[in-house]
């Protein structure tokens, strides 16, 4: 199969496929898929019926009234074991089937180009000769050749078991099942399915039955039981046969006692009430993609939650440009790129704004986004930040798409959340030049000059004070704020993020979702802390927190008398930095009162588990990013993004929000607990009815 690579390589141009080629295709290779080795087959849940202790007991009952010659009975009995089996069979298959159907939910969606636009499409119709468009943080959905790459690493470990991410050049493969966790790529796929190497190996590995800890109790209780079963029936045998009765009706019940005592329905009631309520929860749009997760999300204590798309709709929407001089409002809504730019009252005019126009030029190539018009909607792909900076430039008829054949990209030096900036290098005929976009301060700090209406001048420390004033001001009103700047190179090359000519600002607004607030109120209700941790400005996260009362009923400060922490404390946020001064004692001291993290790292939300986990916590937290991983993993219930998490991310979850929503996790935590107290009730329920049974029967 591997000699398909050279025909592909031909074949195949930038563009991708053709939508009729790929549809040819999918005829041909198949879907993108591995065959399940392991599938429930009734036959298979048929036999695992004859494994049922009762079974055996009521076919020694039936031996016996055989031989006792009691035909009547011995047809009864072999009328019940039909019975048993055939509830149990359609109890465990009913199991497995709403298992599958669970299964179903979670199908990933990854990016191709085909006809030269970036597309959707679930990772089961990738096929060979597709070009893949790959970015930290996706799982490899076939495997390919990579063509471009920025600082491309790859965790291999699925296939190869070494944790060590590998770098990737041009011309080497990548697999499927594998893991980016750094940079970027596309990549023509080469093979699918069970072409893949994973498909080779996928017959190996077998999938693990899972259980939970309160399924393993009660188990475990079950088989208690079903053992005093047996015991009480054998000495009732035994007493009744030294006071002379019968034999065989003796044994008859002896054996009846057993069969009342086994409480066998129970580890299979209990599968299915989790896998009930993991259907439950599927349908309203929280995935647990482990069983466990149903249990202990009914016992959660505090959700650690992002910020933005989360309590926030993620809906960027550019609403003011502060240019050094001015200060413009947008207007129009959502990502139709229809509207003004206001100064005051009077639009301006981009042609005499060569700041502005530089400034949404710079947004526009910095950008990694595509807005489209799709049955007369617009649609944006990619990062609501960039998308609102495609949107804004757009309203003034600044197309990223025609800029991108005017000024072609050559470099990227990629974002992350750690250093909240990203910068591109272009060519304009002879000329190359950079263009940084990102958190203000970040930005600032590498600027060194400013683009004045009257011309590029030397940076000031007032300017930038002055910069830094309009940040914070903005940050307060809720306002996302990104800093823009642009740098000509010279011949000789210089570094690229490095003395540039600063542009202005601008400003977005993500609003809050409107059943955060409600969300947030059932929690505190119910005694759950709201934590929010965020990588935005501090005056940003507090002021959505305020709007949706997350910041109600914090705990005041009076009982610290230490002054580091009381500062730390005081303004009702912690940043990033002031979390690293704390130590870990000084941290744990404080970890309860803490309602805000703004500015945080990745990393730290591991920090703030184990903190909240030391205390006695049961801590749901939320991420998207690769570098979240560590710490979904480590809390109890890790929570991922649907629709703007990384498939990293939600590998290393117990829950997939499908909607991102905040909501959506609180009504979880919600059913989680009715399901917990369901299992407690039947549970009673069941073992005291069975004594209840076996005590009659003995008496009698
Ligand atoms: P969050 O999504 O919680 O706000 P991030 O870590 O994604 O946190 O972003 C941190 C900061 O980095 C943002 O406040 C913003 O200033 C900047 N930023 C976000 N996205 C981009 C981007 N695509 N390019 C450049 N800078 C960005
Ligand atoms: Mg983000």
């Amino acid at each position: 199969m591997r000699t398909d690579e050279a025909f592909l390589k031909l074949e195949s141009s930038p563009r991708g496929l053709a939508n009729e080629e790929a549809k040819k295709r999918i005829e041909m290779y198949g879907p993108n898929q591995l065959e399940e080795k392991n599938r429930v087959t009734p036959f298979k849940v048929f036999i695992r019926q004859l494994a049922n202790v009762i079974v055996w007991v009521l076919a020694a009952a039936a031996i016996i009234a055989l031989v006792a010659d009691e035909v009547i009975n011995f047809w009864a009995i072999i009328g019940i074991i039909l019975f048993v089996i055939l509830m149990g069979f359609l109890q465990e298959y009913r199991a497995e089937k709403a298992m599958e159907a669970l299964k179903k939910f979670v199908q990933p969606i990854i990016r191709v180009r085909r006809e030269g636009t970036l597309k959707e499409i679930p990772s089961k119709d990738v096929v060979p000769g597709d070009i893949l468009v790959l970015e930290s943080g996706d799982m490899i959905p076939a495997d390919a050749l990579v063509i471009e790459m920025i600082g491309l690493r790859v965790e291999e470990a699925a296939l190869t078991g070494e944790s060590v991410p590998v770098n990737k050049e041009k011309d080497e493969m990548i697999f499927a099942g594998t893991q980016i966790v750094h940079g970027k790529c596309s990549a023509l796929v080469v093979s699918t399915g069970m072409k893949t190497k994973l498909g080779e190996i996928a017959g190996l590995v077998q999938q693990e039955e899972e259980t939970t800890p309160l399924q393993e109790k009660i188990t475990k209780l079950a088989r208690t039981l079903a053992a005093i079963a047996l015991i009480a029936s054998l000495v009732t045998l035994v007493t009744g046969l030294f006071k002379g009765a019968p034999v065989t009706d003796m044994l008859l019940i002896a054996i009846a006692l057993a069969v009342a005592a086994v409480p066998e329905g129970l580890p299979l009631t209990m599968t299915i009430t989790l896998a009930n309520g993991m259907r439950h929860m599927a349908q309203h749009n929280a995935i647990v993609r482990k069983m466990l997760g149903v249990e202990t999300l009914g016992s959660t204590t505090v959700i650690c939650t992002d910020k933005t798309g989360t309590l926030t709709r993620n809906e960027m929407t550019v609403r003011k440009i502060v240019l050094p001089g001015s200060e413009l409002d947008v207007t129009g809504m959502g990502y139709e790129p229809k509207g003004e730019l206001l100064n005051g009252n009077t639009p301006v005019d981009i042609e005499n704004e060569k700041g502005l126009e530089m400034l949404l030029r710079a947004g526009a190539l910095c950008n990694n986004a595509a807005l489209e018009e799709l049955n007369k909607e617009w649609k944006g792909i990619g990062d609501p930040t960039e998308i609102a900076l495609l949107v804004a430039a757009a309203k003034t008829g600044i197309w990223k798409r025609k800029l991108d054949d005017e000024m072609p990209r050559l470099q990227e030096v990629i974002f992350t959340s750690e250093r909240k900036m990203m910068s591109t290098l272009h060519t304009i005929k002879e000329q190359k030049m950079t263009f940084t976009k990102g958190a203000p301060e970040m930005v600032l700090e590498r600027c060194t000059r400013i683009y004045d209406p009257s011309g590029v001048r030397a940076l000031t420390e007032h300017d930038r004070e002055e910069m830094l004033e309009k940040n914070h001001e903005l940050a307060q009103k809720t306002y996302r704020v990104l800093a823009l700047a642009y740098r000509p190179l010279s011949e000789k090359g210089d570094e690229l993020e490095k003395d540039m000519i600063f542009l202005g600002l601008v400003a977005m607004l993500d609003p809050p979702r409107e059943e955060a607030k409600k969300a947030i109120e059932t929690c505190h209700r119910a005694g759950i802390k709201v934590v929010m941790i965020t990588g935005d400005n501090q005056e940003t996260a507090k002021a959505i927190a305020m709007e949706i009362g997350l910041s109600d009923g914090i705990v005041p400060l009076d009982s610290i008398t230490d002054g580091k922490i009381r500062r730390i404390l005081e303004d009702g946020a912690i940043t990033g930095s002031e979390l690293d001064e704390l130590n870990d004692e000084e941290f744990s001291s404080v970890v309860e009162n803490v309602r805000i993290y703004a500015r945080a790292r990745p990393e730290q939300k591991l920090r703030i588990v184990k903190a909240l986990q030391d205390r006695g916590h049961v801590v749901a937290m939320t991420g998207d990013g690769v570098n979240d991983a560590p710490a979904l993993r480590k809390a109890d219930i890790g929570i991922a993004m649907g629709i703007k998490g990384t498939d990293v991310s939600r590998e290393a979850s117990v829950m997939v929000l499908q909607d991102d929503n905040f909501a959506t996790i609180v009504e979880a935590v919600k059913m989680g607990r009715g399901i917990y107290s369901n299992i407690e009730k039947f549970t009673t329920y069941l073992v005291s009815r069975n004594f209840t049974e076996m005590m009659l029967i003995i008496i009698t």
